[in-house]
């Protein structure tokens, strides 16, 4: 599985840094945002080093199908309320003007009760 050494979700990916992990298989990983801002707050991460959704080929399609199929139960083991009265939000930040400040593909899963302390 490439991994970029010197970025730090590969890092956590690999059990190198800690982190409050949610969920992992073969293909992803998905942890605890460090500074939540909503009850529910966890990031899903592809095992693959990709920079940002920007770099998305079509030979990523079975890899972010399979991680965005997972975002449902995910979110409801973690705590959201079922669709539609709770639900959540999912938010992929990419490159400086989308807001991305780590660069290695992610998706925000938020929900939870509000008010959130952001979005
Ligand atoms: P983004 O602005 O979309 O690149 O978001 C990066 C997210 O990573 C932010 O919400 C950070 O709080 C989160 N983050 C940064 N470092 C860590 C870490 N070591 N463990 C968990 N989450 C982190
Ligand atoms: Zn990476």
């Amino acid at each position: 599985m490439a991994h970029d050494p010197d970025c730090l979700f590969c890092k956590i990916a690999r059990g190198e840094i800690p982190s409050r992990k949610v969920y992992e298989d073969d293909g992803v990983f998905a942890f605890h945002d460090i500074h939540p801002w909503a009850p529910v707050h966890f990031l899903l991460i592809p095992k693959l080093h990709i920079a940002s959704f920007a770099q998305l080929e079509p030979e990523h399609a079975g890899l972010m199908g399979h991680l965005m199929t997972l975002v449902p139960g995910l979110a409801l083991q973690e705590g959201c309320r079922p669709y539609p009265e709770g639900g959540f939000r999912i938010v992929s930040n990419t490159g400086a003007e989308g807001g991305q400040e780590v660069h290695h593909l992610h998706v925000h899963v938020l929900g939870g009760p509000r008010p959130w302390l952001r979005g």
